[in-house]
């Protein structure tokens, strides 16, 4: 066991980051500037509320600016705090870089329940603290694109948009000051699911790779897996729902708040969703066994663990313990630095966050496209291409029938055939596209360097190389 006390979240990505970047030769002074975080703003605000003022603490961190805008989400939680957000806002360089979204790096926070208060009170919170941040540009559409992370939603990304609006009333480009908004108010088909998406993506590609399957000591396919999700939240709902309804896995585990379910038949991940939103907990929820002692069911046998709730919840304490052969991170940070390693010497292969939770800015980054060219994605081409499609399918009827062989083609076909793609589809394609791409990047420095034994140092390689690069054609 590992004597040396567990590290911050900060400290944790920066070891992280040092032991990756030991494999590369970077010029003396360019690892410290990509390392460093460039700055954090924060921001105490009062509103008045029931009668009297609430002060409030918010940040707003960014970590690099090789490229302009910086994007990442914006926090709601009692445990924001400066530590946290630059950590966070590290990984979204780094993220952003793995999947070629064209971004530098940056997080927000505000230090709040949201649960405590009314919508009208959330609402005026939000506002104000958008007003403070736009008004120092840290939310701008060509400098700095906040999206909904934990606590926050489209609801919140809608607020911020016209609070940056009413700012901001000349700016054509207004509505892509912010993504993860509602469709009505500029968002893009797909956002919602996306980071569920891409982790159901990300699996996909992992099991079409043996050499990979067999370095976590697996077989076989995603169908009938043993899945273990802590957090049903909006990533860990549409991961597990994905996967249990789309490529057969099975849900054994589903760790919440306050305590966790098991089934080892599978639960129905729709009908824990609804008991949650009903009871705020999974107590009580006929789908499995309760279990008061949440956290323990990290430690479960299954085949696939997907940590989709906090950072640091696998950890010195705990990692020696936690039986999945394969890891995927959901989260931002979930694993500690210590845990990590604890991890990578029993051999579980680890599928990094950074890589993981990359569908959420991906599909930000199409909807900050959307908003920047001010039309939805397909409405040029959808018709055209049914058209071209209908073509086709008459001439082959036509040969077939002046042929002799009356052929007919399938009803189940010519229905696909014709279909041109709508927006959702051209999101899921392009998400689909880019996950694969980014683990192939990962992959080839995996199994292609002989100092390289796992995924994590492999997509800091990736990602500290292109932000490198970006900087040396700079002239940095
Ligand atoms: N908050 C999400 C993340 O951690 C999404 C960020 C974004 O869409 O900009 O990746």
């Amino acid at each position: 066991m590992n004597a040396s006390p567990e590290p911050s979240f900060r400290q944790s990505v920066d070891m992280m980051f040092t032991r990756a970047v030991a494999l590369l030769d970077l010029p003396p002074g360019l690892e410290e500037k990509i390392r460093v975080c460039n700055a954090t703003y924060t921001v105490r605000f009062g509103v008045r509320l029931r009668g009297q003022i609430q002060t409030f603490t918010g940040y707003r961190s960014v970590h690099s600016e090789h490229m302009e805008p910086v994007k990442g989400g914006i926090r709601y939680s009692l445990g924001v705090n400066q530590d946290e957000v630059e950590a966070l806002a590290a990984l979204m360089t780094y993220k952003c870089a793995l999947v070629e979204a064209p971004f530098g790096g940056s997080k927000g926070g505000l230090c709040i329940d949201p649960r405590q208060y009314e919508e009208h009170e959330l609402e005026r919170i939000t506002r104000r603290f958008a007003y403070e941040l736009a008004k120092r540009d840290l939310i701008n559409p060509s400098q700095n694109v906040p999206a909904p992370d934990m606590g926050t939603g489209e609801r919140e990304m809608a607020w911020i948009a016209d609070q940056y609006r009413r700012m901001n009333t000349t700016d054509i480009n207004s509505q892509a000051c912010v993504t993860g908004k509602p469709l009505n108010a500029g968002g893009i088909q797909g956002r919602v699911e996306a980071t569920g998406r891409g982790v159901q993506y990300a699996l996909q590609e992992f099991f079409r790779h043996p050499e990979d399957i067999a370095a976590a000591n697996m077989t076989g396919t995603l169908d009938g897996k043993r899945v273990i999700v802590q957090g049903l939240g909006n990533v860990g709902y549409h991961a597990a729902q994905f996967l249990s309804t789309e490529n057969g896995s099975i849900i054994t585990g589903i760790i919440e708040h306050d305590g966790a379910l098991v089934n080892p038949k599978g639960m129905n991940v729709d009908a824990v969703r609804a008991h949650i939103l009903e009871t705020h907990g999974v107590k009580g929820c006929s789908e499995g066994e309760y279990i008061a002692n949440g956290p323990s069911v990290l430690e479960n046998e299954c085949d696939i663990l997907i940590p989709a709730a906090l950072e640091g919840v696998i950890n010195l304490k705990n990692a020696g313990n936690v039986k999945a052969p394969l890891i995927i991170e959901a989260a931002n940070g979930p694993i500690t630095a210590g845990g990590d390693e604890i991890l990578r010497k029993k051999g579980t292969v680890i599928i990094p966050d950074m890589y993981a939770n990359a569908g959420g800015v991906t599909v930000s980054y199409f909807e900050w496209v959307k908003n920047l060219s001010h039309i939805r994605f397909g409405r040029m081409q959808r018709r055209q291409e049914e058209a071209r499609h209908l073509l086709l399918v008459e001439e082959l009827r036509r040969i077939s029938s002046e042929s002799g062989h009356a052929t007919e083609l399938s009803g189940d076909f010519i229905s696909k055939y014709l279909h041109g793609a709508g927006e959702l589809e051209l999101v899921r394609s392009g998400l689909e596209d880019t996950m694969r791409s980014a683990y192939q990047a990962m992959r080839e420095v995996w199994h292609g360097r002989d100092d390289v034994n796992d995924l994590r140092v492999a997509a800091y390689l990736v990602s500290i190389g292109r932000v490198a690069s970006s900087y040396r054609a700079k002239g940095l």
